[in-house]
């Protein structure tokens, strides 16, 4: 079976949080496995993220919050994974996260992933699904792709279940991944991000700080068509429909979509699938 899932970020106002919850109703409609909330490294969204994950629990959808341990300290990880607990939540995507200087890891009390799922594993046991971050184009921070890959796979071992991937647009690179990854024994599920093109000029300036490759012959296409949103979404659904196309042909367990809040571009995507 296929798994869907879609990512939001948490709103800053009460006007904002009243129309996620509506992009939210329509995304239900597609059935997904759930809805994940993303958390601000250093607890900077920890009341934001808790209170759009509350709202989105109580629709009866299932919430997944990320958590990340840069800048938190041990205490607030746990009284954080405590409400989680008694909040009904199953599953957490475990992450490092980036604080905006890159300051604070060497004062972190956890510093990576790893060391958050082995932490929350100690606590909580199995109460959690974990699902840790994958990087098919590789880590921007890591020193080669060997690095990232033993990362990853220790990341697997401290007890993560399933994988998110950064977004790409290139599904040989995913490919590439989980064969190494495979041949290093790792057997979890691992799940392309799918990022829905929608605007040229963010999506350029996003990939660039997050290391995900937009490739020149999709760049020069997009940049070609100016102002005119109405092609890029066209152009940008065509595109990311073939792709998923492709990885769900070649075996991926699943879809992820950061749907950067919004239901139509990746319910677009997603019923060209269906
Ligand atoms: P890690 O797996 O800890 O890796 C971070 C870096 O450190 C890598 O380069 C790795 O190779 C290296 N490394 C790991 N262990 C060691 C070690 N022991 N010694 C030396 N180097 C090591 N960010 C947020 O702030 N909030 C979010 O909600 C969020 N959600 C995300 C969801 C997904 C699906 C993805 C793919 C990313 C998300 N991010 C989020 C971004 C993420 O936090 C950043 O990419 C961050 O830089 C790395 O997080 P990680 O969990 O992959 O870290």
């Amino acid at each position: 079976m296929t798994t869907l899932s879609f990512e939001f970020f948490p709103t800053k106002t009460a006007e904002g949080t009243r129309k996620l919850l509506a992009v939210q109703e329509q995304l239900a409609q597609a059935n997904p496995e759930f809805f994940s909330v993303t958390y601000g490294a250093g607890g900077s969204t920890r009341d934001r993220t808790l209170a759009i994950v509350e709202a989105i629990q109580r629709t009866g959808a299932a919430a997944t919050p990320h958590l990340s341990c840069v800048g938190d300290s041990v205490a607030s990880l746990r009284d954080l994974l405590q409400i989680y607990k008694d909040m009904g939540i199953r599953r957490i995507v475990t992450l490092r996260g980036d604080l905006p200087s890159g300051a604070g890891l060497a004062s972190s009390e956890l510093r990576y992933a790893n060391e958050l799922v082995e932490f929350i594993r100690k606590e909580t046991g199995d109460w959690f699904t974990l699902y840790v971050a994958a990087y098919p184009e590789k880590h921007p921070q890591s020193r080669s792709f060997e690095d990232d890959l033993k990362n990853f796979v220790r990341k697997v071992e401290a007890g993560a279940d399933n994988a998110i991937t950064q977004y790409f647009f290139n599904a040989d690179s995913y490919f590439w991944f989980v064969d190494r990854v495979r041949a290093m024994g790792v057997d979890i599920p691992i799940i392309p991000g799918i990022m829905p093109i929608t605007n040229y000029t963010k999506l350029a300036r996003f990939s660039d700080s997050c290391g995900a490759e937009l490739p020149r012959w999709i760049r020069k296409q997009l940049e070609a068509y100016g102002d005119d949103s109405d092609s890029i979404r066209q152009f940008g659904t065509e595109v990311v429909t073939q792709m998923c196309e492709r990885l769900l042909a070649g075996g991926a367990p699943g879809l992820h979509f950061y749907t950067l809040n919004q239901a139509e571009p990746s319910l677009k995507v997603w019923g060209n699938l269906s």
